[in-house]
């Protein structure tokens, strides 16, 4: 089974965290789409298998007209072998759904109607001053307003929050996620903030104007969210996602079970199994060479080191863990031997457990898995 991840690039403003590859000129948005629905039909020999999730992501593509959404959800169809009932995701963001009552209802009936049966709203935040800081295009009654209208016509919807918010205390923080519940949502998403090279956050943060974020905020505000929504019934499948079961997602579960993937529009990454390819960051470069016939990416073939090394990443990130069984068949005795030794500290710190020949996480260590990770990593042995 594969995936297909659909990248629209634009975006209404620039969030000051954000480093997603995005562009806030919105007139070559036509010219985008179409660029998009031929490199679904460019690459349409490197997917073999059925299709089982589609995945709008962004950017906003919230952005696209219904004609724009549907048009591309059928080029799938017409290149690809679709299963029944796939799972298609749009990703949204809250203004873009309730600029009045009246439309937002046509609009969500008219999503369902394309085939969308899975939103993905980029809420963030509940609270006035945590937009204002972050630079959302919405405000906070939108980001309640449009969780109301949405809940419906969609039963599969997540939300994503952001934590680690300078300024945002942990009553705060407690109060979001108690919004988030008080609507019976099956799925959250949710994020540490992070301070990313280039943004406006960063400059902000080196003039004084905002102040920096901080690791022993963010780490409490993470226990209380896995905390709560433990508590609530969500499961922490991966660090940053909780769903109710039922609910898990099917489009990022497989990445994190190394399923392949194949990913359209500028900055989209794709998997086949062996090689990651990426396409290129840029709007205009993206669309002339598409309208070319010519597929603007790069591709890397990953090494066995390189494979164990995410498999190990995302099995510390996951609920599945690392299979100690599959290090040893799939990468060999030394790279098990090598695991061992290597988790062992973290084996006596609490911070991680073998359960059934699994290697995972605990409690205490799931903050600090990408850290944990790249201590067990494979950097030189051949
Ligand atoms: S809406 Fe999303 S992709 Fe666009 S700038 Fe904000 S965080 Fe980035």
């Amino acid at each position: 089974m594969s995936g297909i991840y659909i990248h629209i690039p634009f975006c209404k403003q620039a969030c000051h965290y954000c480093d997603f590859h995005f562009s806030t000129q919105l007139g070559k948005k036509e010219a985008m789409v179409n660029a998009i629905a031929k490199e679904l039909v460019l690459r349409k020999t490197e997917v073999d298998d059925e299709v089982e999730t589609i995945y709008f992501g962004g950017g906003t593509p919230s952005l696209l007209s219904n004609e724009e959404i549907e048009g591309l959800i059928q080029a799938v169809y017409d290149n690809y072998k679709v299963i029944d009932a796939p799972e298609i995701t749009l990703e949204a963001n809250p203004d873009d759904l309730v600029s009045s009552r009246a439309q937002s209802r046509d609009l969500f009936s008219e999503y369902k109607k394309a085939g969308i049966n899975r939103l993905s709203i980029g809420i963030q935040s509940f609270f006035e001053e945590d937009l204002k800081l972050m630079n959302r295009a919405h405000n906070a009654g939108e980001a309640e307003e449009c969780i109301k209208e949405a809940t419906q016509y969609f039963d599969n919807i997540t939300i994503d929050l952001i934590y680690g918010i300078p300024g945002m205390d942990n009553a705060r923080w407690k109060a979001n996620i108690q919004k988030a519940l008080d609507f019976g949502l099956p799925h959250i998403s949710s994020y540490a903030l992070t301070v990313e090279p280039r943004t406006a956050l960063k400059k902000f943060i080196e003039k004084g104007v905002v102040s920096d974020v901080d690791d022993e905020q963010a780490q409490a505000q993470f226990h209380i969210l896995v905390d709560v929504l433990e508590e609530e019934g969500f499961i922490n499948y991966e660090i940053s996602n909780f769903g109710k079961p039922g609910f898990f997602s099917k489009n990022n579960t497989s990445y994190w079970l190394g399923k392949t993937y194949l990913g359209v529009g500028p900055s989209a990454h794709s998997f086949d199994g062996t090689q990651r390819s990426w396409n290129i960051r840029n709007n205009p470069t993206y669309i002339k060479k598409i309208e070319e016939g010519m597929l603007p990416m790069e591709i890397e073939t990953l090494s066995k080191n390189d494979r164990y090394n995410e498999y190990v990443m995302t099995g510390l990130r996951t609920i599945w863990g690392v299979d100690l069984g599959r290090i040893a068949s799939e990468f060999g005795e030394n790279y098990l031997k090598y695991l061992n030794q290597q988790s062992s500290k973290f084996l006596e710190q609490g911070l991680l457990v073998v359960d059934d020949g699994k290697l995972l996480t605990t409690k205490k260590g799931k903050f600090l898995a990408d850290g944990i990770a790249s201590d067990l990593f494979m950097l030189n042995l051949k």
